[in-house]
């Protein structure tokens, strides 16, 4: 089925006191229903996650029978443009940048739980044989699970923004994942989720794969 995207709850501009009861979707508006019966019409993309509005990949690229109708939205370039502004960041800048996110994280995992790609049995945060981690709220705990996902989602992430969409602080999870996604796809020409048959780069290896991450002892 063609993906027309969803709606990102916080981007509603409505009174929190006041319940939704109802939202209705008519061509390219969204109409919200408050308990209190008054409508408010919005256009789709004013309300849709940013994920939804940078998404190329509408279309399902594995199908048997294609259903609906593709939307002609243009991608927004957003996470594109947040990535770059990140990339042009001194080491030292992106590490603060780093650390004032993840200092906020409470480490409820709701970013795990809600991402199609961790799907391990055991996750490595919760092994005892070896203890990766100590199950703190200490920020070196919190920050060796931040970067152990992180970097467990290259070549598996897909940019689906679940994990931002989860997360009750508020972090900007989706630089950071989508940095690796871009990254992945400029050293590897790899694209998560894409093919049943292409093994990701952590599973295989090329002889001509670039090698700049192997320093010498
Ligand atoms: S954006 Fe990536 S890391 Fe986050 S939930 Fe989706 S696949 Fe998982
Ligand atoms: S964080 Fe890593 S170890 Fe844990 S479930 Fe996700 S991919 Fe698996
Ligand atoms: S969802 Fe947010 S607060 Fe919870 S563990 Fe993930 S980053 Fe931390």
């Amino acid at each position: 089925v063609i993906c027309e995207g969803m709606v990102d709850r916080k981007k509603i501009p409505m009174n929190n006191d006041i319940e939704i009861v109802d939202a209705l979707e008519k061509d390219d508006k969204i109409i919200i229903i408050d308990e209190n019966k008054k409508e408010a019409v919005y256009k789709k993309e004013e309300l849709l996650f940013d994920s939804c509005l940078d998404c190329i990949y509408t279309r399902p690229s594995v199908h048997d029978i294609l259903i609906g109708t593709e939307p002609d939205n243009k991608r927004s370039e957003l996470t594109v443009s947040i990535v770059e502004d990140f990339e042009k960041k001194s080491l030292d800048e992106r590490w603060k940048y780093f650390q004032e996110q993840i200092s906020k994280c409470i480490r409820c995992y709701a970013c795990r739980q809600v991402c199609p790609n961790c799907y391990c049995k055991e996750c490595f945060a919760e092994q005892t044989r070896p203890k990766w981690i100590g199950p703190t709220n200490n920020i070196s705990d919190i920050m060796f699970f931040q970067i152990g996902r992180i970097f467990h989602m290259a070549g598996r992430c897909i940019d689906c923004g679940a994990c931002t969409h989860a997360c009750p602080m508020g972090i900007d999870l989706r630089t950071f994942t989508y940095k690796l996604v871009k990254d992945v796809k400029e050293l590897f020409d790899y694209e998560a989720g894409l093919s049943f048959e292409d093994l990701p780069p952590l599973a295989t290896f090329k002889p001509e794969d670039k090698q700049e991450y192997i320093t010498e002892p």
